[in-house]
């Protein structure tokens, strides 16, 4: 019996992954471009108001989810026996006790947060942390602008300086490729800490005046929403008249325990710069002056010269709003196996309706009303960074943002992929799915997930996110058959190689195009949706996405312009790289080689 049994189960597995369809229930097969419509057609209906995290729209979404998790016999996996997982957002203040010690050939100065240095109000559980200092000009890595102060140099352990705004030959996006300078020291060179310039004006935010948004709230890089990243005026009608939002009390707003120790992000102004190149043959004033005028910056070695970081920052929480994922698990069918897991996520909330009347008279034709929150986004203005498009026509009195493709295209995938494992044949590992609240104001969902997790986290061998999968990148017929991968090699090439080897056994392969996982992409995706909360825990992550296009985070972003039958191609494919990640019998190497595919790129990556 056990053993004929097991043999169907693989038989069922190896004809799915060959795409032939197989007879019965479940599987790849039971994922249809009619049931993924029907379930749109609730998820992103103005009955649910935009979704907002916070509103009655998106507790009706969740319990839509919930229910058909019950109906499919899926396992609640949340808070006592529930589907849900309660996420708690907290407002805190913050009591700034840290600062940085500088030793230059054997004389030391200290300086105290916001006596020449800054810390990021959330700069994370105490700790101390020492290394040499290493001063790498503009801090930027960009090969192909050209541009690679990272060049000939290993930071690793070590604390990275920069100066500057970048060279005049800075391309596009040229803003959060600044403001991504800490945290690539960190993630890709492996500093221990980063220190950069205060600069004011073009991105600062208003809470963490002169501190580059990445680094002043790490809990506020939400994506694919750059509002979080814009000063609050700039949020405009999108932001300012969301239906819902409670104010915000607190220096800042997380969801993440407050004890994490995080390397230290910190800027600084001239008098600490003074003092670290006080003895570097090299004046600082000399230095300054050529990064004012965006010149070349000579290389400096800064011998002798040691930085010691003391983080000490007393946490008070002084708010705390509730919203809540939606969690669900498939039992693996290996009992050794089955405390194992593949995740599986997309967000449900969205960006909620408009509060406010629409203008009267739009800044210009190319930004009307909305515009804001996705007008930046690849540039220019351009919606959807889609240049040379405009934003399409509202229905008269239409308010509701029903994000049809962001990210309710991504809710029902992962509804059809629960299905598909939930009635057909179970693999090896537990698969556990996760609908994220609040992805929109900031990974809230996720964050918390990736703090407090549901399932032990070193038993998840990977994650598979999903964010907006039902269009064309700019409406574009030549994008039909093309979905964009980000992140599949950054932590595991052998993860990459098992996606494309799903693809490749598909009966109508995908084209799989990386040019957002280029780590030169100025729209930083990878950081900006919520695989990234598990991808700073370790675990290797895909991120699936077809791409912006002019509706993007606008009232026009509907049902009716999904391409349903590509939504259930991707959700097979997802589907598909799933099922192998769970019949593996070890978990995928994490190599962490960092991006290797990027623009123009396709295929595996040999060994
Ligand atoms: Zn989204």
């Amino acid at each position: 019996m056990k053993s004929r049994f097991m043999a169907a189960v693989c038989a069922a597995v190896v004809a799915l992954s060959l795409g032939v369809h197989a007879q019965g229930k479940g599987g790849a097969a039971s994922i249809t471009p009619a049931e993924l419509k029907d379930w749109l057609s609730y998820i992103a209906s103005d009955q649910l108001q935009g979704r907002q995290v916070y509103t009655e729209g998106l507790g009706l979404a969740a319990s839509y989810i919930a229910d058909h998790l019950k109906e499919w016999n899926v396992k609640p996996a949340g808070d006592d026996g529930t589907y849900f997982q309660v996420v708690k957002v907290n407002g805190v203040n913050v009591t700034r006790n840290s600062s940085v010690t500088v030793t230059v050939n054997g004389q030391t100065k200290t300086f105290k947060d916001g006596e020449g240095v800054t810390f990021p109000a959330n700069a994370g559980g105490k700790q101390t942390v020492s290394g040499q200092a290493e001063f790498v000009g503009y801090g930027l890595s960009l090969p192909e602008a050209g541009i690679d102060d990272y060049k000939g140099r290993d930071v690793s352990g070590k604390v990275v300086l920069y100066v500057g705004r970048g060279p005049k030959s800075m391309p596009a996006g040229g803003n959060r490729l600044l403001g991504a300078r800490a945290r690539n020291a960190i993630e890709l060179s492996h500093a221990v800490a980063a220190i950069g310039p205060s600069i004011g004006g073009g991105f600062g935010r208003g809470a963490g005046a002169g501190t580059p948004a990445a680094t002043a709230t790490p809990a506020t890089t939400a994506t694919p929403t750059p509002t979080a990243a814009q000063p609050a005026a700039g949020r405009g009608a999108a932001g300012g008249g969301r239906g819902g939002a409670n104010a915000t009390l607190g220096d800042f707003t997380t969801v993440q325990r407050l004890d994490n120790k995080v390397p230290p992000q910190i800027t600084a102004g001239d008098e600490f710069f003074d003092f670290i190149f006080s003895a570097a043959g090299q004046k600082y004033a000399d230095i300054k002056a050529k990064a004012d005028g965006q010149d070349a910056i000579p290389a400096v070695a800064l011998n002798n010269v040691s930085i010691t970081i003391n983080v000490d920052a007393d946490y008070t929480i002084v708010q705390t709003r509730l919203t809540r994922n939606v969690v669900g698990i498939v039992e693996g069918s290996d009992p050794k196996l089955k405390d194992t897991y593949v995740l599986f996520g997309a967000h449900y909330d969205h960006i909620g309706y408009q509060q406010t009347p629409p203008r009267q008279q739009p800044a210009s034709p190319q930004r009307p009303q909305g515009a804001e929150a996705g007008g930046g986004f690849g540039g220019g203005n351009a919606p959807g960074g889609c240049t040379g498009q405009q934003r399409d026509t509202p229905k008269a009195g239409d308010v509701i943002n029903n994000g049809a493709d962001d990210d309710g295209s991504g809710t029902v995938g992962v509804m059809a992929i629960a299905k598909a494992f939930a009635t057909g044949p179970k693999p090896k590992r537990s698969v556990m799915f996760v609908w994220h609240a609040g992805e929109e104001a900031g990974l809230l969902g996720s964050r918390y997930m990736a703090d407090y997790p549901e399932v032990p986290l070193d038993k998840v061998s990977a994650q598979l996110n999903i964010d907006m999968i039902g269009r064309n990148r700019c409406d574009e017929a030549s994008e039909a058959n093309t979905v964009y991968l980000v992140g599949s090699d950054r932590i595991s090439t052998e993860l990459h190689n098992l996606n494309e080897d799903a693809n490749a056994a598909l009966a109508a392969p995908m084209k799989l195009d990386y040019e957002f996982n280029d780590p030169a992409d100025p729209e930083s995706i990878y950081t900006r949706s919520d695989h990234y909360s598990y991808a700073s825990k370790g675990i290797p992550i895909i991120f699936y996405t077809t791409g912006l296009h002019r509706d993007y985070h606008y009232v026009t972003d509907e049902v009716g312009k999904i391409e349903f039958s590509k939504l259930a191609h991707i959700a097979q494919l997802v589907y598909t790289t799933g099922v192998k990640v769970a019949n593996l019998d070890h978990f995928p190497a994490r190599d962490n080689k960092g991006p290797r595919k990027g623009k123009g790129a396709s295929g595996k990556i040999g060994s």
